[in-house]
């Protein structure tokens, strides 16, 4: 139905101006000049659609204008923030705006509706699409089913319609159609959940208690979307401080498949809650927590054969290189996370998991890569990373190691590799696009 509304429109406005007659009066965009009209029977119209579509026109024109400014403030002045895991959401698609604005930004929308708000306030519901692209890129366009509610007076953009599946302890959001995948997402969240929340010695904590919600999303351009406009590189889940865990999902995901999905992504949000500056540690941490998170709980690649191969080849990545998401090159993203991974799991198996939780606790909590590696490890990183390169295998025509060299000193009792002690069950398919 929208699409065929959405396929009559440019007929419409082709129509007389293709003739050489005057152009229409009341451009379809332009808010406050709806006709009278609420469809081609010639009924009149619900003075309230009526208002609500003018509201959203208004409101869509000022969200193009916010992101062609790169204007957060503004940005946020369109969004309703009473749902805090979406406020969170938008202010990361806003901050991104203020470093990356798009070239060109048009947003519209189809078949508005009203009472689709919720929560007694009133609200409408359409098909919004975004048609932008960044700078020297190409066009990108994604439409969906989205929410606007009036506040003040004011409509404001309330996110995505969502098809809502509830259980204890975990509310699954899903675009429509994807209900079945729901259950299975369901199924997958209880099967790690325990797990992962031991692996950070996290069990007795808040976060072992909460309501975690999950985004599902039906194609990646919409996932890629519901980030930030600059955001195009291929990934499967996406999560960020204090916002929903976001997955891809399509008819052939399985709860297997679904459950290392969720073991990464629930890896960071257990990493989030060791504390507030946990998103400031180096990006290769974060992803090689979030892996071996996800090799704890259903098993998997520990890295080890690709690690052993790039050393061997001279290959390994500076840890400097690896640090920071904005900047760090596509090139060396696998690095991220697979370096990171092993990494992770060197040092899991060097000092043990609650070594490992107290250094990742202590950058958490605003402590550099080097101070917490002191404290936690007593060494600095610099000495760590020696030890773990040399812990690898040499780069061919790279000379032997000095004989006098003493063996790196170990504490007593090191706990397994594994965040959690289950047996590795081998799970396919999540070489590539990289989860976040
Ligand atoms: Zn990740």
């Amino acid at each position: 139905m929208i699409a065929a509304i959405l396929w009559l429109q440019p007929a419409i406005e082709s129509g007389p101006a293709a003739f050489g007659q005057p152009a229409p009066e009341a451009p379809v965009r332009e808010p406050g000049k709806e006709t009278a009209k609420d469809g081609a029977k010639g009924e009149p119209a619900d003075p309230a659609l009526v208002a609500a579509k003018a509201g959203v026109e208004l409101c869509l024109r000022d969200m193009e204008q916010a992101a062609l400014k790169g204007d957060k403030a503004a940005w946020l002045a369109c969004v309703d923030q009473r749902d805090s895991e979406f406020t969170h959401e938008q202010t990361y698609f806003a901050n991104d705006l203020t470093k990356k604005k798009p070239e060109a930004i048009t947003l519209s929308v189809e078949g508005l509706e009203l009472g689709a708000g919720g929560e007694g306030r009133g609200g409408a519901q359409g098909k919004v699409t975004f048609v932008w692209n960044m700078p020297g890129k190409r066009e990108r366009r994604v439409g969906f089913d989205a929410r606007f509610v009036e506040h003040d007076g004011r409509w404001l953009y309330a996110g995505e319609v969502w098809q809502m599946h509830e259980a204890a302890g975990v509310q699954v959001l899903c675009d429509p159609g994807l209900e079945e995948l729901a259950d299975r997402t369901v199924k997958a969240f209880e099967r790690v959940r325990k797990k992962v929340e031991a692996g950070f010695e996290l069990s007795e904590s808040p976060l072992a208690t909460r309501t975690q919600k999950i985004k599902l999303y039906g194609s990646m351009r919409h996932l890629q979307q519901s980030i930030c406009l600059s955001y195009s590189d291929g990934l499967e889940g996406w999560n960020e401080p204090n916002e929903s865990v976001k997955l891809l999902a399509n008819k052939s995901s399985t709860v297997e498949t679904l459950s290392a999905l969720l073991a990464h992504e629930y890896g960071h949000v257990a990493t989030f809650a060791m504390g507030p500056h946990a998103n400031e540690m180096p990006w290769w941490i974060e992803e090689g927590v979030a892996e071996l998170s996800r090799e704890g709980a259903v098993g998997g690649d520990d890295a080890s054969e690709t690690v052993e191969t790039w050393a061997q080849q001279g290959r390994l990545a500076e840890w400097k290189d690896l640090a920071d998401f904005d900047n760090c090159p596509p090139r060396l993203q696998p690095f991220v996370y697979v370096q990171g991974h092993h990494m992770l799991g060197y040092i899991s198996e060097q000092f043990g998991r609650h070594k490992r939780n107290q250094w990742l606790t202590l950058m958490a909590q605003g402590k550099t890569l080097d101070e917490a590696t002191r404290e936690a490890f007593g060494r600095g990183f610099e000495q760590l990373d020696k030890e773990w390169r040399e812990s690898l295998p040499r780069a061919v025509g790279q000379p032997p190691l000095p004989e006098e060299k003493p063996p790196a000193p170990k504490l007593p009792q090191p706990e397994p590799r594994p965040m959690t002690p289950e047996p590795p069950v081998a799970v396919p398919g999540l070489d590539h696009p990289m989860p976040k």
